[in-house]
């Protein structure tokens, strides 16, 4: 599914992550940015030991930040590493931190010259954060940033199974109003 935010695309793909041809790629890291399971695992199998270096150089990022590396072996020239919240019921502003680790992911990106970018789905394996309040979430925080900087004109989202890719769909169509088909 895509659709268009002013000049920009906004589309959701169901597939892997590791293998997108976007200039950056965002990966769902812990704090410690010592690679893990999940999307992180994947990301630094495929891109190899170099942006481990980076992440080790780097030391860590507090939950809702993001940081830079290259991509490494990956067809993406950069790897954005952002750290989600743990869901811990959503009373411990959950919502914000995963709206930051979206926007903060944007900016250092925009930094970098970057002009697209894919996400996974940021917090919704390992740290147990319910799918359909994270894509919502996630979509509106994009929308939001898409809205306000034309410079970035590609953001996809790689969703990892049917189930996720159904979540951001019907979120998605949910959220469309000001937004039109392409
Ligand atoms: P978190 O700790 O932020 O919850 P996880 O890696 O456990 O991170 O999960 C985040 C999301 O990434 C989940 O929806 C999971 O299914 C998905 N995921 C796992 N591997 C990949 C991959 N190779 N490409 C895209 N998404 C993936």
């Amino acid at each position: 599914m895509r659709v268009k935010i002013n000049n920009s695309i906004l589309e959701l793909v169901e597939g892997d992550i590791t293998q997108q041809d976007t200039e950056a790629i965002v990966n769902a890291a812990n704090s410690g940015l010592r690679g893990g399971s999940g999307v992180d695992g994947a990301i630094h199998r495929a891109g190899g030991p170099q942006i481990m270096e980076e992440c080790r150089k780097i030391g860590g990022c507090p939950t809702g930040g993001a940081v830079i590396t290259t991509g490494g072996r990956l067809k993406a020239r950069y790897v954005v590493h952002t750290v989600g919240p743990i869901y811990h019921g959503g009373g411990k502003g959950e919502a914000e931190l995963l709206a930051s680790a979206y926007r903060n992911s944007l900016t250092i990106a925009l930094d970098k010259g970057v002009g697209s970018i894919a996400f996974p789905s940021i917090s919704t394996g390992a740290y147990g954060y319910p799918l359909e309040e994270a894509a919502r979430i996630a979509l509106k925080a994009v929308i939001d940033f898409l809205n306000e900087h034309g410079e970035i004109t590609l953001i996809r989202f790689v969703l990892f199974g049917p189930a996720a890719y159904k979540a951001y769909a019907d979120e998605l169509k949910f959220l469309k109003g000001s937004t039109k088909k392409v």
